[in-house]
């Protein structure tokens, strides 16, 4: 790339507004807007082209001396060099999710048609909360509620997009708590601490937190117990139910998980849903995990049941592959989203002048204002590889898990915890040879030598008192063989750490993996 690009400098000269005009995306700066893309998207072409592990396994205090370095009050260094520092600070320090050695957490490998209309998003920078800001971002976005919506089973239902799980548990559980309060006779304040939320024991911490930004008594979340495999238990739900309502109690919504977050597995949608129904209580159903189901060629029966929910949380950035943020609440009843409908003269007046009818506003649908049009990603998403494909992409990570499983369950060195319904694996490092506690110490110190190294990243957990590494599997590009790399690892550090110096550092690499990093050492698992 040629180096005239005229970019900001912060130099005199730029305190017009033709300086304005160079530093801001329009048309005098569009050639210069496509140059800087092109030379961003290279570079990060380059760096997917070439990374060989999850992360570089840098330490916190470098990273931190390295941002804190950085000057941010002198004059400007333009765009260029701006650009060339956080290729070299951010990305060459980033977490990369497409890594098959990468198994920590939820977050997901992103699909390429999604990423690049990202790019043209973030340029235009629509903000869907008014029609007037957004034409026909408003109806895409619609369409896509409607087509997800219909997926689930709920015809006629409406929705809308969020920034992530933890926005669609908080919306849907407040639109229930509107509608249980609307149902009281008596003062909002009166009947408010009389609001219990019923919740499965394995569901995802947003939803016990929403109640108490909901201004819910202290102990208006009740747990309701889960069997042995993680699914809640819908026998002591009734139970709790009867207990509820004999104490007078009302309960404002019960809400249980398609997909938790630790064991993968789904509750009973439809014996839930049945109780539920039977009371008139609202059912949520945060499929934030599981949602992908929706697409899946041979596994959308799992979700059977989720048609009868009053609101769920679908997490598009999850598995369906979409870049942060992109997520959706849906809701049976539209007429209930106007719970949180608010008017602004400047904004979305109630009445419009002249007895015009009122704009589609999405803002009145949102506990937001200004809102990314992340519907467009999706949108892209599915026109070019299809919902096929894409359900395709999830039984592959579901398939994984279930083989990587299999494979556990037989292998002496280590002990695994049931099975997923989606793509998560809970096992341990426990030879026989080695007493419950030892394993138990070991748990947390192989995922810290792991993630120091950079080489492979797992998560930890703790079920029932017994703590558990955690593959959270989101790659279908990831194969069995680059698994049981990541299990050899797992087994090479466990085995160093029990002969008190550590082995990861000379444990054969996984297929992809680059040279050892020096920084798991045996000193590292001391800390
Ligand atoms: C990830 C997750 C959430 C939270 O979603 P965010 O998008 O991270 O806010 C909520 N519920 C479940 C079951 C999840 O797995």
């Amino acid at each position: 790339m040629s180096d005239l690009l005229p970019l900001p400098s912060g130099t005199e000269d730029t305190a017009n507004s033709a300086g304005a005009r160079t530093a801001l995306l329009g048309g005098a700066s569009a050639d210069e807007y496509a140059a800087l893309l092109h030379e961003v998207v290279d570079a990060v072409a380059d760096r997917f082209r070439t990374v060989t592990s999850p992360s570089v396994g840098p330490d916190r205090q470098s990273l931190r001396a390295m941002v804190e370095e950085v000057e941010l009050d002198t004059a400007g260094i333009g765009s260029r060099d701006a650009l060339r520092e956080a290729d070299r600070l951010y990305a060459g320090h980033a977490v990369w999710f497409h890594h098959p050695a990468y198994t920590a957490h939820l977050n997901c490998p992103v699909v390429v048609p999604a990423v690049a209309a990202e790019t043209m998003l973030a340029a235009i920078n629509t903000s869907v909360d008014t029609y007037d800001q957004s034409l026909v971002a408003t109806y895409m976005e619609r369409r896509l509620i409607d087509w997800t919506a219909q997926r689930i089973g709920l015809p006629g239902g409406d929705g809308v997009f969020t920034s992530g799980g933890t926005q669609s548990n908080l919306q849907g559980l407040f639109l229930a708590r509107e509608r249980a309060l609307r149902g009281l006779d008596g003062p909002r304040r009166e009947n408010l601490p009389r609001l219990r939320l019923l919740a499965g024991a394995a569901g995802h911490f947003s939803v016990a937190r929403s109640a108490l930004l909901l201004g819910l008594d202290e102990d208006a979340v009740v747990t309701v117990a889960d069997d042995e495999d993680g699914r809640l238990d819908p026998a002591a739900l009734e139970q709790e139910m009867a207990r509820l309502d004999a104490a007078g109690d009302v309960v404002m919504a019960v809400s249980v998980t398609a997909g938790t977050t630790d064991r993968g597995v789904i509750d009973p949608l439809g014996p839930v849903a049945r109780l539920c129904a039977e009371r008139g209580v609202w059912l949520h159903v945060d499929a934030a995990y599981g949602g992908g189901l929706l697409l899946s060629p041979s596994r959308r029966h799992l979700l059977a049941g989720i048609e009868h929910a009053d609101s769920v949380t679908v997490d598009f950035h999850k598995t369906f592959f979409q870049p942060v943020s992109s997520s959706a609440l849906l809701v049976r009843d539209g007429a209930d989203l106007a719970a949180a409908a608010w008017h602004a003269d400047y904004l979305n007046p109630a009445a419009e002048a002249g007895g015009e009818e009122a704009e589609p506003n999405q803002v009145d649908k949102s506990l937001q204002t200004t809102r990314r049009f992340d519907a467009l990603k999706l949108w892209t998403t599915l026109r070019s590889l299809g919902p096929d494909r894409l359900g395709t992409m999830v039984d592959q990570v579901c398939d994984l898990a279930a083989e990587v499983t299999t494979l556990l369950e037989c292998d002496p060195d280590f002990t695994v915890l049931g099975r997923s319904d989606l793509s998560t694996v809970l096992f341990r490092f426990h030879p026989a040879a080695i007493p419950a506690a030892r394993a138990d110490r070991l748990v947390p110190l192989i995922r810290r030598v792991l993630f120091d190294s950079g080489r492979a990243m797992v998560a930890r957990t703790t079920i029932d008192g017994t703590p558990w590494l955690k593959l959270t599997l989101l790659n279908p590009g990831a194969t069995l063989a680059d698994i049981t790399a990541v299990l050899d690892l797992v087994r090479a550090t466990g085995r160093g750490l029990l002969a008190g110096v550590d082995l990861a550092a000379s444990a054969p690499a996984p297929a992809t993996a680059p040279e050892p990093v020096a920084t798991a050492d045996a000193a590292g698992v001391q800390r």
